[in-house]
């Protein structure tokens, strides 16, 4: 016996659950499998986004933010609050309520949508069947016109620091520390490494950050870069570039980091280590070898513009395949292809997907960098605005960064915009826009913005690509 199903897609993360859902909506007959399981062993939808990443993250972000932020600025606002205590028991489970009650609403979408959630793993076996293995109970078959696979991704661990759930962690661990490490070592100043890095240093730990690279955040505009290394070093981040570990010992209750770099070797002491070196393709189990999915020499399901892969109603979305690990791009991706599945017009523009780090400053950039410019021998020209003149960023005590503007020097399109400042991740959103309608700095400029607000920093730095801000001179 077995299911018959127009779509079946494999994993419930942002990308195969709202694939999943689309799909339904266009009234194709859906099943979601999905194999996530929590640290208590019960299953939730949402994958690595909902249950151990995005989400999780941000609220321990946001909670120790404002711990940090009671303690280091109330008093400038003339707000005092007696002794401040950390209950982090009670913010873990702030955070626990939080994903539990998102995944619940994963559910619920599911059932007013009609879609079949399953929860268990699902493998692709030749012409576009699934075998279904329950979390109990035999495995069955289903059958479909079309598969999506969007079986996400996990983390790179290194050979020099094996995971042990404990000491050496990776992401996931360090969300769930029960207790503020004194010293914390992460290896990776990505974009995991400096969230998680500011979550537990602004609780207290002595955090340091091992980068392999000699150039900080090397994905970011270099001017916004070296902006956000010079607040990060202002709030006592200690961030250690051109490292290169090589060992991670026991030396009694402490772990040993033994790393290189340009001035010779050095020794860290610390009590955990964080290893945040990136993320590969999840497919294990994923694809019996006569289904004929082809993956790429980095693992990931190759796949054409549209997400199709090799076999035919075959298509993969989200981490597991090319581009950026981004939450927002596997879900675009999702609904591309169920778009496409119902027979309609779809596509992804991926020169406008935007980029945040969570961190304080935050940093958020959509299009291209000063430098990706230079390198295509693109004319352009730049506009900045920094948010030490903006009213309503010293109102908020947060006045540092810019916002930077590349705009085509011919044809005025914006190409990229970049962000470091309060509320980047909210603001990056206006350029978004901005650029997925082709606008030029001219529209921005003679588009109103409100008063006092962040955004007019947009405004500003469109003004300044010509010369013309109100609020900063010229040059
Ligand atoms: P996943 O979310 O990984 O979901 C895949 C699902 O498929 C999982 O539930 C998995 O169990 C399941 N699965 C795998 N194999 C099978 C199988 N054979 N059968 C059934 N099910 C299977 N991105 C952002 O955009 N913004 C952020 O703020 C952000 N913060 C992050 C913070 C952290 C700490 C981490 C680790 C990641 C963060 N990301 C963020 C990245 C984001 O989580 C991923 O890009 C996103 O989850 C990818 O979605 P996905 O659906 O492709 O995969
Ligand atoms: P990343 O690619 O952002 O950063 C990994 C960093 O580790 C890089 O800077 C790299 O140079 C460095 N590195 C690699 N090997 C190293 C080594 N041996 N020693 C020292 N440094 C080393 O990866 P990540 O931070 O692990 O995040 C994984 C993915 O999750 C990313 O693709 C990211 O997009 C996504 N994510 C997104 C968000 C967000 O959107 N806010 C948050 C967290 C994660």
């Amino acid at each position: 016996m077995s299911r018959k199903f127009d779509v079946v897609v494999i994993g419930g993360g942002p990308a195969g659950y709202v694939a999943a859902i689309r799909a339904a909506q266009h009234g194709l007959d859906t099943a979601c499998v999905d194999a996530w399981l929590n640290r208590d062993g019960t299953p939730a939808f949402g994958g690595t986004c909902l249950n151990a990443g995005c989400i999780p993250s941000k609220a321990l972000l946001e909670s120790s933010e404002l711990y940090h932020r009671a303690q280091r600025e109330f008093a400038n606002h003339g707000i005092g609050v007696g002794e401040l205590a950390l209950d982090l028991a009670q913010m873990q489970a702030r955070k626990t309520r939080i994903t539990r009650e998102l995944s619940g609403g994963i559910s619920a979408l599911f059932k007013a949508n009609k879609v079949t959630g399953l929860h268990g793993r699902g493998q692709l076996l030749p012409d576009n069947k699934v075998r279904y293995t329950p979390l109990e109970g035999e495995a069955e078959l289903l059958e479909a016109e079309h598969v999506i696979l969007a079986s996400g991704s996990t983390p790179v661990e290194l050979d020099i620091a094996p995971f042990d759930g404990e000491r050496i962690v990776d992401s996931w661990g360090a969300l769930e520390f029960d207790r503020v490490p004194e010293r914390l070592g992460v290896i990776g100043g990505g974009v995991i490494g400096l969230e998680l890095g500011s979550v537990w240093s602004r609780l207290g730990a002595k955090v340091t950050i091992l980068e392999a690279m000699d150039r900080f955040l090397f994905m970011a505009d270099a001017q916004i870069a070296r902006e956000a290394q010079r607040q990060f070093k202002q709030q006592g981040l200690d961030i250690r570039l051109g490292a290169t570990v090589q060992a991670v010992e026991q030396s009694g209750e402490a772990l040993r980091l033994r790393y290189e770099d340009e001035q010779g070797d050095h020794e860290l002491a610390v009590d955990k280590v964080v290893v945040a070196v990136g993320r590969r393709p999840c497919t294990e189990g994923l694809l019996d070898p006569l289904a004929g999915v082809d993956v790429d020499e980095r693992g990931f399901i190759a796949v054409d513009q549209e997400c199709r892969t090799t076999a035919l109603n075959v298509w993969a979305i989200g981490d597991c395949v090319r581009g950026p690990m981004l939450a927002h791009k596997g879900s675009e991706e999702g609904i591309m292809v169920a778009d496409l599945i119902a027979g309609e017009y779809a596509e992804v523009n991926y020169g406008v997907i935007p980029s945040i780090i969570y961190t304080t400053p935050e940093i958020a950039w959509v299009g291209k960098t000063e430098e990706e410019l230079q390198a295509a021998g693109v004319a352009y020209k730049v506009g900045t605005f920094n948010f030490a003149a903006s009213g309503r960023a010293k109102a908020m005590d947060h006045a540092a960064g810019l916002v930077k503007m590349l705009a085509d020097a011919a044809s005025d399109e914006i190409l990229g915009v970049h962000i470091c400042g309060p509320l980047a991740g909210e603001l990056i959103g206006e350029a978004v826009v901005a650029m997925e309608f082709q606008a030029s700095a001219e529209d921005l400029q003679r588009t109103i913005h409100g008063h006092p607000t962040l955004t007019e920093a947009i405004h500003e730095a469109a003004l300044s690509a010509d010369q013309r801000a109100i609020h900063a001179i010229n040059r």
